[in-house]
């Protein structure tokens, strides 16, 4: 049985990526990088409320393995993926999860990594900007049939190469956060979506309106995940209000249930 590996996060995007692959014949490995972030939490009890949602619909085909969860202590030290990550990151700012996970599965022989990038609507993607700076990326349909996308060994720079190589971009590359949500609904996955979690700093459990995974949302128009008084705060936010304050008003907003 082929084993797909995928970054999950209990985000969209990823759970988009995990969908799409629980439809096959194969077994998914999903992967979760600890980052120390205040929604950590919410992240794994959204990936636990999913996975129970896939084991239990029946157009289920895949074996989801556990959760492999890396962290920290689980990077090795490997100095010529230390350099070309600074080099890249350089360039034009680069997550620090890229040049964790590119050591960590160059050391632990994980093939194929999914990573689920989905196409920017408003802001500008780093990760993008650095892929097209540095390299090409080319496309194929894989043994289940579906689209991926990949670097371009051939055609792109040996740092590009060591940090991004061994992974797979999913399908999510080409579309956007609108189009997964609609494609999510359409097949029956509204329970799903809604499970999914994205904002890094949550208030009291609820997403902030004001993080940078909460702007993305919002610019994407995904607005229903959010309270009027939240979309309030982003707004009060974006025309130059503290976030100090923002954060304050936001607390006593949630407090008091708005
Ligand atoms: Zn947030």
């Amino acid at each position: 049985m082929d084993r797909y590996n995928i970054m999950w996060t209990g985000g969209l995007d990823s759970t988009y990526t995990m969908i799409v692959y629980s439809h096959y014949d194969i077994e998914i490995q999903p992967y979760y990088l600890r980052h120390g972030r205040k929604s950590e939490k919410y992240e794994f009890k959204a990936m636990e409320e999913i996975r129970e949602e896939l084991l239990n619909n029946e157009k289920t085909k895949a074996k989801i393995l556990p959760l492999i969860v890396i962290g920290e202590e689980d990077i090795p030290s490997d100095s010529e993926v230390e350099a070309a990550y600074s080099r890249l990151k350089a360039q034009g700012g680069l997550g620090s999860q890229y040049d964790w996970i590119a050591r960590y599965a160059r050391h632990n022989d994980v093939e194929g990594l999914f990573y689920s990038p989905v196409k920017p609507t408003s802001s500008a993607s780093k990760f993008r900007g650095c892929i097209e700076a540095n390299g090409v990326i080319r496309e194929y349909v894989n043994s289940v049939g579906r689209k991926v996308f990949t670097i371009d060994m051939e055609n792109s720079s040996p740092d590009l190469k060591l940090v991004f190589g061994g992974f797979n971009l999913s399908e999510t590359f080409d579309i956007t956060k609108i189009e997964e949500e609609q494609r999510m609904r359409d097949e029956g996955y509204t329970r799903i979506l809604e499970k999914t979690w994205f904002c890094h700093t949550p208030v009291l459990g609820k997403a902030c309106g004001c993080c940078h995974p909460c702007e993305t949302t919002i610019e994407a128009g995904q607005t229903w995940r959010f309270t009027e008084s939240r979309l309030k705060r982003y707004r009060e936010l974006k025309e130059g209000a503290s976030p100090g304050r923002v954060r304050f008003e936001t607390y006593i907003d949630v407090i008091f249930g708005r």
